[in-house]
């Protein structure tokens, strides 16, 4: 594994240090941003640099071991792309009843990955021996593979200075200072990031909300929180903590819940309110019915478990609401556990958009996320490929 970079010496700016690899970084990102074969040609005609200078800066990259260079006609007609071999980067996401791995290249494309449901109450340490082990099924701690260079940690908890703020929320992580804790267990880089604002991030770049600048993530599992992404890049508030719409009060009378307050959009939109509103009325119901159980039951015409996803779609969309007022998203996409309900649960959310925001933000989009259930880890990925800085001299 690699360790967390030294950072480069200082350059002064204009100094033909500083101009080398600011070119090098053009030529970086590119690479990074298509994973194809690139022509030299090509490469110099996207960042405008003289095809003399890329030719030096690829040979550069090449020695370095961070590109390969695929022979091809002439000697600039030589194809380049980001070596493999130069690393790779792993995202991480650590949920109430899930853990979730998976390994990506220096690109942010996710290459390989698994899922681990969890009796949930893990502690940091045990969900962090889970984790490696789960990264060891899938080859990435091997010797002869190649470097992590950096690890994404999802978290479903407000993260302020990388620390779990709420132990309410999220118990075994509470008061840990998350990036220091991963960075010490396996040795590599980390950057923590709130689980929703990673499905946000996802859904962005390559889901459902491609293609626009502004959009809104909730994500509706065992908790709710929404992702923001405002000019194509995370809205993270003050401390870190924007987005936590869970805990938006819809009813001060409302139900109990599991921050101290009562009357939350959580309290009426998460799957413990499911499980609780169709306890005991599913046919062959065990007490706990879990949400797949719930949806199926409500597809086969079972009155309690629609009625169950209508209201919780109702209060989601009322919650939405007020989101769509303040933000005037281009879309909202809606994923974690509750997302599997589709549209029994999406359409009466838009009714309740409809009922309750401003008429200009009523026909907001709302519709199911692209990612499913892997909208965070494929986050987690993106934000440590976007982490890293790749130089010969980094
Ligand atoms: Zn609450």
């Amino acid at each position: 594994m690699s360790r967390r970079p030294t950072p480069p010496p200082s350059r002064a700016p204009g100094s033909p240090a500083s101009l080398r690899s600011a070119n090098q970084l053009r030529v970086v990102t590119l690479l990074r941003e298509s994973p194809d074969l690139w022509t030299q040609a090509a490469l110099a005609r996207e960042t405008g640099l003289a095809p003399a200078t890329v030719s030096t800066i690829v040979r550069e990259l090449s020695e370095h071991g961070l590109v390969d260079v695929v022979p091809g006609s002439g000697r600039r007609g030589a194809a380049v792309r980001l070596s493999p071999a130069a690393g790779c980067v792993v995202g991480i996401d650590f949920g109430h009843t899930h853990v979730s791995v998976a390994v990506g290249s220096l690109a942010g494309t996710v290459l390989k990955e698994e899922w681990q449901h969890t009796g949930g109450g893990e502690d940091h340490r045990e969900a962090l021996e889970l984790a490696r082990s789960m990264l060891a099924g899938l080859g990435a701690l091997e010797a002869a593979a190649p470097p992590i260079r950096a690890i994404g940690l999802g978290l479903p908890a407000p993260v302020s200075e990388e620390v779990v703020e709420s132990d309410a929320i999220f118990p075994g992580w509470a008061g840990v200072n998350a990036r220091a804790v991963v960075e010490d267990f396996f040795g590599v880089p980390v950057v923590v990031e709130n689980d929703a604002n990673l499905g946000a991030l996802a859904e962005h770049r390559a889901g459902a909300a491609r293609g626009t600048d502004n959009s809104v993530f909730i994500k509706t599992s065992a908790g709710v929180g929404a992702g923001i992404v405002v000019d194509g890049a995370i809205f993270r508030g003050a401390r870190g903590t924007a987005g936590e719409i869970g805990h938006l009060t819809l009813d001060d009378r409302g139900p109990a819940c599991r921050c101290g307050k009562s009357g939350c959009l959580e309290a009426y939109t998460s799957t413990p309110f499911i499980q609780r509103q169709v306890a005991g009325a599913l046919p062959e119901a065990p007490v706990a019915a879990d949400v797949d159980e719930v949806v199926a039951a409500a597809r086969d015409g079972n009155v309690a478990a629609r009625r169950a996803l209508e209201e919780a779609g109702l209060h989601l969309g009322r919650g939405l609401a007020s989101i769509v007022n303040l933000l005037n998203p281009s879309l909202v996409s809606i994923g974690g556990d509750m997302a599997r309900a589709g549209d029994l649960l999406l359409e009466p959310a838009r009714i309740g958009l409809r009922r309750y925001a401003l008429d200009l933000a009523a026909d907001t989009p709302v519709v199911a996320g692209e990612l499913g259930a892997r909208a965070s880890v494929v986050g987690a990925v993106l934000l440590a490929a976007d982490s890293i800085v790749l130089s010969p001299s980094g």
